[in-house]
């Protein structure tokens, strides 16, 4: 999906039921009491930050209608394998890399009989080859002995497994079986930092916060948005406020390019 900016004219979002933080249902939902509970009680947000996130989630979900896992992936397994390589590696890298080891590595028994070299040479191409390959294996001994070789659907079963950390299960969770989880990345962390939603650094103080803002039915997708918005729009350096749609939401928003980006930009300058 190619870069979906918007000008600044494009004014003040509109109200969409889609994306709001309404119960619909209006009934009690012990579910989505489950999935609270699972990504941790944070303090109750003020009135204030509550409107200005549904904002947000408005705006995001019109900006990023179709924001995605941009992982390749069939089946929950792949999602697994391919997010356990996407540490410290871009998605497109690792989506270079994932056909043949997919091709390779059909079942989770393939990852628990290879040898370690077998699966390096096939991801050698990613940073930490060394160690993920190891992981993989682990990953795959794991399933196949406490899981029937099949991947887990539980945030306590999927952190058991060797390597995989509370952000890889909840995209495995959410993306391969549809349980509501926050995955809190740099971009997401940093988005809600900007936005006034969380002061922490702490990814699981950062999702209990978002969880707090959000119905557990929006988890997957908002993070999707929040991805989109942090790789296109609101960089780490240098976030384009200028062409971003939640300027008028945002305590962060500058008008020009915040003076670290401006000297990092010096700095990286040849003739600087
Ligand atoms: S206004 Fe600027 S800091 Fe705020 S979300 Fe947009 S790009 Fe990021």
């Amino acid at each position: 999906m190619s870069a979906a900016k918007s000008p600044r004219s494009q004014g003040k979002p509109r109200a969409q039921g889609h994306s709001g933080t309404e119960d619909r249902s209006g009934a009690p939902d012990r579910s989505r009491a489950q999935a609270r509970s699972r990504a941790g009680a944070g303090a109750q947000p003020s009135v204030a930050t509550r409107r200005q996130a549904q904002l947000v989630g408005e705006v995001l979900a019109e900006t990023f209608p179709d924001a995605h896992c941009e992982l390749d992936f069939e089946g929950p397994l792949q999602l697994l394998v391919a997010t356990v390589l996407s540490a410290q590696c871009t998605d497109e890298r690792v989506n270079q890399a994932t056909p043949g080891l997919f091709a390779a590595f059909p079942r989770a028994t393939d990852y628990a009989k290879a040898d370690l070299i077998q699966i390096e040479e096939l991801i050698r191409s990613l940073g930490l080859y060394r160690a993920k390959a190891r992981a993989l294996k682990g990953i795959g001994v794991a399933l196949v002995e406490r899981f029937g070789g099949e991947v887990p659907r539980t945030l306590a079963e999927l952190t058991s497994l060797p390597g995989v950390g509370r952000k890889t299960a909840n995209v495995v969770l959410g993306n391969a079986f549809g349980v509501p989880g926050i995955t809190v990345d740099t971009h997401v962390g940093r988005l809600a930092r900007r936005l006034g939603w969380t002061s922490q650094e702490d990814a699981n103080k950062v999702e209990a916060e978002i969880a707090a803002l959000f119905p557990p039915e929006r988890w997957v997708s908002l993070c999707h948005q929040m991805i989109f918005q942090g790789r296109r729009v609101c960089h780490a350096r240098r976030p384009d406020c200028a062409n971003c749609r939640l300027v008028d939401l945002c305590p962060s928003a500058q008008s020009e390019p915040p003076k670290s980006a401006t000297a990092a930009r010096w700095s990286a300058s040849p003739s600087g």
